[in-house]
């Protein structure tokens, strides 16, 4: 698997990863094989709606222009409307800030049968919060834990969880910060905000160490993405959440096709149709 799987709390090291590095894959055989990885993608949240039984939360966090948004378009692009959402956590509103920091995110948390994506997520409460000492050291301190208990209650509910963090090397960013002033189509997404973000980078950089090496479980794994190449990102996404769904199928077939015959019998008895 492209993707670096965490799924036990350890020290981990973003800086070990290459952030260019793609297993070595050509980048055409790659595109030819997307399409297939994501209609089969789609194929499995069809069966997870249709089966109501399990829910999907995707996570993903990154640095800015890391490509959360272009992997959005790809990944949830590909998955039926109807039972996907997408949610984008913003800076916290008033109302939200007089709660406590899961409040809003536990109500955008999918029901069984939905996937939803978390474009950001209540790991902002222990990276942007913590890098710009929104809150005092005691209080995001605490965070891991409470998300940690907040991961395995969803997982309790049978809610299948898939965190990705997509890993970009500064250099990277730099060109695409550029890029959105170069171009006229992208300069809309410019914010002067960015380049002082980036001026923390080692501060952000220990941050996603900590809230990788602190929140990981087997129920709720963090997914290290190399992100400097769009086309191998996708493809580590797709292969990193299809070998995660797989195991469900069965599962959600013989549910659907017990679900069936109970229908059929409930047919039969119908005098009308005699
Ligand atoms: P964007 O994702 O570019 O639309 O920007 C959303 C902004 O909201 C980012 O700068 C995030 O860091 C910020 N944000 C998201 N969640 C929080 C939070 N819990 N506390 C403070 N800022 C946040
Ligand atoms: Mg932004």
């Amino acid at each position: 698997m492209l993707a670096k799987k965490i799924d036990k709390p350890t020290h981990f090291s973003l800086r070990k990863l290459d952030p260019s590095d793609d297993g070595g894959l050509s980048r055409e055989k790659s595109e030819a094989k997307l399409p297939e990885m994501l209609t089969r993608l789609g194929e499995l949240q069809e069966l997870l709606y249709a089966a109501g039984t399990h829910s999907l939360l995707v996570v993903l966090q990154g640095r800015d222009t890391a490509g959360k948004d272009g992997t959005l378009k790809a990944i949830a692009g590909a998955m039926n409307p109807v039972g996907t959402r997408v949610t984008s956590f913003k800076i916290p509103t008033a109302t939200e800030l007089s709660h406590d920091f899961l409040w809003r995110v536990h109500q955008q948390a999918p029901a069984h049968g939905e996937a939803v994506f978390f474009n950001r997520s209540h790991y902002e409460d222990v990276l942007v919060v913590r890098v710009h000492q929104l809150a005092p050291k005691e209080i995001w301190e605490k965070r891991y834990e409470h998300i940690n208990n907040f991961e395995s209650n969803l997982s309790d509910s049978n809610t299948i969880i898939v965190k990705f963090c997509l890993h970009i090397s500064k250099e990277e960013q730099k060109q695409r910060l550029l890029e959105r002033e170069q171009d006229p189509k992208k300069a809309w997404k410019l914010n002067p905000s960015d380049w002082k973000e980036r001026e923390l980078w080692d501060q952000y950089t220990e941050a996603y160490e900590d809230a990788i090496g602190k929140c990981a479980s087997e129920k709720a794994p963090w997914l290290v993405i190399c992100a400097d190449k769009k086309w191998a990102r996708n493809i580590a996404v797709a292969e990193a959440l299809l070998s995660i769904l797989e195991p469900y199928e069965k599962t959600w077939r013989a549910s659907l096709d017990a679900l069936g015959e109970k229908q059929k019998a409930a047919l039969a008895t119908l005098s009308e149709r005699r």
